[in-house]
């Protein structure tokens, strides 16, 4: 029996999470790790300062006070008494494409999964609003059953992002460079203090041959397999003559 973590970053009691969660019990045993609001945008952000509860929520769910880093953690540390075969995180009403990957809590949760040498599968729907979750539901559990089968090279995970609706079949893409365009709208509060709030614009027809938002333009599934070791390994050696030079 394959045990499966899910966690996300729009709290335990998004549609998209309990979607999810019921579109992998064919698969295998689930399990849930959830925050107890929303984190969107939360990234790798981790609870040091203050403890982190865990509510149980019935059999296999907890609803935990921290982010989708803290869940997965402390999932794997502390409230599971195994290591889950994969960890699912969504489905995130959203996409997360291009440098968006960097700031999302729902890519965070799989990325924390890969951490461990666990494979991590994160899933966003290209939508905000009426969204069907059921065929993001299928293309999860087909990837799911793929990543049981055949595994992940150690420390990777995959971004999904599907289309909505969804039309074509699915690319392998690489994370887009910076299409997007931000912009902040400026306003004022009821006592007069301004504010500002950031949103961004894509133009979808600049997207790169190849790309994530390519493919999701195109109605295609986009699977994007991440690692999260920075390093620029193609320039350590220019790198250490550079640094170590006397002059
Ligand atoms: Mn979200």
């Amino acid at each position: 029996m394959k045990r499966i973590l899910v966690t996300n970053d729009d709290g335990f009691g998004a549609p998209g999470l309990q979607a999810l969660a019921a579109a992998l019990e064919s698969i295998g045993e689930v399990w849930i790790a959830a925050p107890n609001a929303e984190k969107s945008g939360a990234s790798r952000a981790i609870t040091i300062h203050e403890p982190i509860r865990a509510d149980p929520m019935g059999e296999r769910k907890w609803r935990v006070q921290g982010s989708p880093s803290d869940c997965v953690m402390l999932a794997l540390n502390e409230l599971l008494e195994f290591r889950p075969d994969v960890v699912l995180s969504g489905i995130n009403p959203g996409p997360n494409l291009g440098e968006n990957i960097f700031y999302s809590g729902t890519v965070a949760g799989a990325a924390e999964a890969a951490k461990y040498g666990i494979p991590g599968v994160a899933v966003s729907v290209n939508a905000r609003h009426d969204i069907d979750f059921q065929p993001a539901c299928e293309m999860a559990a087909q990837v799911t059953r793929r990543v049981l089968a055949g595994g992940l090279p150690p420390g990777t995970a995959l971004n999904v992002n599907v289309p909505h609706p969804k039309s074509g079949g699915v690319r392998v893409t690489h994370q887009s460079s910076k299409i997007s365009r931000n912009f902040f709208l400026a306003s004022k509060d009821p006592r007069g203090r301004p504010y500002y709030w950031m949103d961004e614009e894509v133009p979808w027809d600049d997207a790169e041959p190849g790309s994530d938002y390519e493919a999701v333009r195109d109605g295609y599934t986009s699977v994007t397999p991440m690692r999260f070791d920075p390093t620029v390994y193609e320039w350590l050696a220019t790198a250490r003559s550079w640094l170590m030079r006397s002059e």
